[in-house]
């Protein structure tokens, strides 16, 4: 079974890149760190309602620019050691030197986090300037990967980019630098958010025509108010797809007709990845339970794990 309680086999949590390469598909749930005590009550909020839903792991971001570091580590400590779920830290290059990044694995390690998602990040203030290299840091989330391998038994997650990551020049040359970053040392790879299907399975075929087996979670986050279109565009830096755009701008002025449209095209989504196999789907709450737990019943997950 893949989803559950985080298995102990082995004295230690369980490795989430075998539970995605498990014969169930994995579900699981990403947050991210507050900045408020209200934001910080909202999270416990979503974390305390969703937990009952037992799945394979969440996952805590990383605050653009390291931002977040204090609060990321202490969150994923505090699901680690009061909730029942498996934790998994996003850990990002941006602003930190080797020796720095050394310590914020060692801390999670400390906590016994054995699980990363390791991404290079995006500068901060706007995700598209340029990307500064700290000057005892690393370049590329490769080598990101290649450090937390040499640092330990852990089990290691890479971003992957159904439409190609914005910066990257074309399909081709991402791919490339994906499958390299996948052979570093990636167990798995998690996609940003996309909104059709045949995205995430072109993702998937070209990555493995290049030779690459690693199993690509897809990353899903339901849209749920007219703004979510917006703020997707601006996360993935990738058009909403024009099809669905209309349909939902036919209905904008209808916040609960765009918000059961926007769930049921997320479990529709689901459910075709689901046909075509996909190793695992990571849902990204915003904090918020409701609209993951209507997609989750939609789907049925409690029967299919
Ligand atoms: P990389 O794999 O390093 O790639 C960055 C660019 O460089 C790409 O264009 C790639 O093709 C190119 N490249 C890679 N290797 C080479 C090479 N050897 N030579 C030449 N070019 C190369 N951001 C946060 O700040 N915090 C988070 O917690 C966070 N979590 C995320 C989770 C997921 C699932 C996803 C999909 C993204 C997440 N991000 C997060 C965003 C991510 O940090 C940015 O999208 C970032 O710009 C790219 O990170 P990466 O790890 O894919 O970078």
């Amino acid at each position: 079974m893949a989803s559950g309680l985080p298995s102990v086999m082995g004295g230690g949590p369980a490795a989430i890149g075998d539970l995605v390469a498990g014969p169930a598909p994995t579900f699981s749930f990403e947050f991210f760190p507050p900045k408020t005590p209200e934001g910080e009550r909202q999270l416990w909020q979503a974390i305390r309602e969703l937990e009952p839903l037992r799945p394979s792991f969440v996952s805590i971001t990383y605050g653009a620019g390291g931002t977040t570091r204090d609060t990321t580590v202490a969150v994923t400590e505090r699901v680690a050691t009061e909730t029942t779920l498996l934790p998994m830290a996003h850990l990002t290059a941006v602003n930190h030197s080797v020796a720095e990044l050394r310590n914020v694995i060692g801390q999670l390690a400390g906590a016994g986090i054995r699980n990363f998602l390791l991404v290079r990040g995006d500068p901060p203030g706007d995700p598209m300037g340029e990307w500064v290299q700290h000057p005892q840091g690393v370049l590329y989330a490769e080598e990101l990967v290649r450090l937390v391998r040499e640092s330990g038994d852990f089990s290691v997650g890479v971003a992957a980019f159904p439409y190609k990551h914005p910066r990257s020049a074309d399909i081709e040359s991402d791919t490339a630098n994906f499958v390299r970053k996948c052979r570093a040392g990636a167990d798995f790879a998690i996609t940003q958010m996309f909104f059709d299907a045949d995205d995430y399975l072109r993702l998937r075929d070209r990555v493995a025509a290049a030779g690459c087996e690693t199993p690509i979670v897809a990353g899903v986050m339901p849209v749920t108010a007219m703004g979510t279109i917006a703020r997707s565009q601006q996360l993935s830096g990738a058009p909403f797809p024009p099809a669905l755009a209309e349909r939902f701008d036919r209905i904008a002025d209808d916040p609960q007709a765009v918000r059961r449209l926007g769930i049921d095209l997320a479990s529709e989504m689901c459910e075709r990845l689901l046909d075509e196999g996909v190793p695992g789907i990571h849902f990204i709450t915003l904090n918020r339970s409701t609209a993951t737990r209507e997609v989750w019943q939609q789907l049925g997950v409690g029967a299919r794990v």
